[in-house]
C-alpha cells in the first residue's frame, strides 16, 4: 500500500465511520457500524497493518493520524451507544407510564346467592320468634336419619333408590334436616325451639322441580301444651312475615311417618292473591309438610310422651326461593350463570 492512499483510505474510513454510527437507531445497528469501521476485515485494519511496510516518517505521522481516527471512532461509538441505551429506557418508562389523572377501576360487588337469601330470610324470621339456630351433619347414620323419626326399615324412603348411601355401612348423606331434631332433642331438654338450615341429598334426576342436592329449613318445638293451634299461629305468622300481612293459610290432612297427625300447608298465591293464576293453580301455593312431632320421636329421644308435645315443619328453600323470584326451573339455581345471579344483588 501506498502512504499517500493510507493516508486518504483514514480519511474516508473516519467519515464513514462517524456517518454510520450516527445513522444507526438501535443498540444492534451500531454494533453492526462498529465491526464495519474498525473490525479486523476492514480498511482501516488494512491501513493499521500496512503501517510497519512504511518508511520512518510515515509510519510516524500515519501512526499517530490512525490511532486519532480510531479514538475518534470509539469516542463517537461510546456516546452513541449511551444515547440510544438512554433512548431504550426512556422508551419501556413510557409504556409503563401510569395516568394517575385516570377515574380507579371499582372492583364489582359480589351478591349473595338467592338461595342464600332466601335462607336468610327465613332464619331471620324464626330468630326474631325466638327460636335457636342449630346444624347437624351432612352425612348421618340410619338412627338419626329414619328410626329414631319412626321410619322403619321397610319404610320405602329407606331403600337405595331414594337414598345416597356412602361407603361405611349405615351411614347416608342425610335426606332431610329433620335429623337435626333427634340430635338436638337427644341433647336438650325442653323447652326446645330450634331451625335447621342445611343441605340434604335424595337420588333424584334433576329437572324443573327436582335436584339431588337441595336445601331445607327445619323447626322444631317441643315443650308442655304445644297444640296444633300453636302449629297453624307459627305457620300463620311466617307466613305474613315471608309473604307479606294478608296472607292466608291452610292446612290439609297428609302422612309423615315423624308426625301424628300431619298436615300439607298451602298459603294463599301471593302473586294473583288467592284468585287463581298460572304460578299457583286455584289460588293456594303448598308451601311445606308439618305436624305434631309423633309421640313415637319424642319417645325415641327420651322424653315423655304424656307431659311433652312438639311441632315440627321442613320447608324446601328452593321451592320459596322459586315462588318469591318466579323462577321457573331450580336448574337455574346451580348452572353459576352470573346473568341469572347478578339479578338478586342487593334482594332482601
Ligand atoms: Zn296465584
Amino acid at each position: 500500500m501506498d502512504p499517500n492512499d493510507a493516508r486518504v483510505i483514514l480519511e474516508e474510513e473516519r467519515s464513514r465511520g462517524l456517518e454510520l454510527i450516527r445513522a444507526a437507531d438501535t443498540l444492534e445497528e451500531l454494533e453492526v457500524a462498529k465491526v464495519v469501521a474498525l473490525g479486523r476485515k476492514g480498511r482501516f485494519a488494512e491501513v493499521q497493518r500496512a503501517l510497519g511496510s512504511f518508511d520512518h516518517d510515515d509510519r510516524r505521522t500515519l501512526g499517530m493520524r490512525a490511532n486519532e481516527v480510531r479514538d475518534e471512532l470509539q469516542h463517537a461509538f461510546d456516546e452513541r451507544r449511551e444515547d440510544l441505551h438512554r433512548a431504550g429506557e426512556d422508551a419501556l418508562l413510557d409504556a409503563d407510564r401510569v395516568d394517575v389523572t385516570l377515574p380507579g377501576r371499582r372492583p364489582r360487588p359480589g351478591s349473595l346467592h338467592p338461595l342464600a337469601i332466601v335462607e336468610r330470610r327465613i332464619v331471620e324470621v324464626f330468630t326474631r320468634m325466638g327460636y335457636r339456630v342449630v346444624e347437624g351433619p351432612e352425612i348421618e347414620d340410619e338412627w338419626h336419619n329414619f328410626e329414631a323419626l319412626n321410619i322403619p326399615p321397610d319404610h320405602p324412603a329407606r331403600t337405595m333408590k331414594d337414598s345416597l348411601y356412602v361407603d361405611v355401612p349405615g351411614l347416608l348423606l342425610r335426606t332431610e334436616t329433620s335429623a337435626a331434631q333427634i340430635r338436638t332433642m337427644e341433647s336438650h331438654d325442653p323447652p326446645i325451639h330450634v331451625v335447621c338450615p342445611g343441605r340434604v341429598f335424595r337420588q333424584e334426576t334433576p329437572d324443573a322441580t327436582h335436584l339431588p342436592v337441595f336445601h331445607q329449613v327445619e323447626c322444631l318445638a317441643v315443650d308442655e301444651g304445644i297444640s296444633f293451634a300453636d302449629l297453624k299461629g307459627t305457620l300463620e305468622a311466617f307466613a305474613h312475615e315471608m309473604f307479606g300481612g294478608d296472607r292466608r293459610v291452610r292446612l290439609n290432612p297428609d302422612y309423615f311417618p315423624f308426625v301424628e297427625p300431619g298436615a300439607q300447608v298451602a298459603v294463599s298465591c301471593f302473586i294473583c292473591d288467592g284468585v287463581g293464576c298460572p304460578t299457583c293453580g286455584n289460588g293456594w301455593i303448598e308451601l311445606l309438610g308439618a305436624g305434631m312431632v309423633h309421640p313415637k320421636v319424642l319417645e325415641n329421644c327420651g322424653y315423655d310422651s304424656e307431659r311433652y308435645t312438639g311441632f315440627a315443619f321442613g320447608l324446601g328453600i328452593e321451592r320459596v326461593a322459586m315462588i318469591q323470584y318466579g323462577v321457573p326451573d331450580m336448574r337455574m339455581f346451580i348452572e353459576g350463570d352470573v346473568r341469572f345471579l347478578a339479578q338478586f344483588q342487593g334482594a332482601a
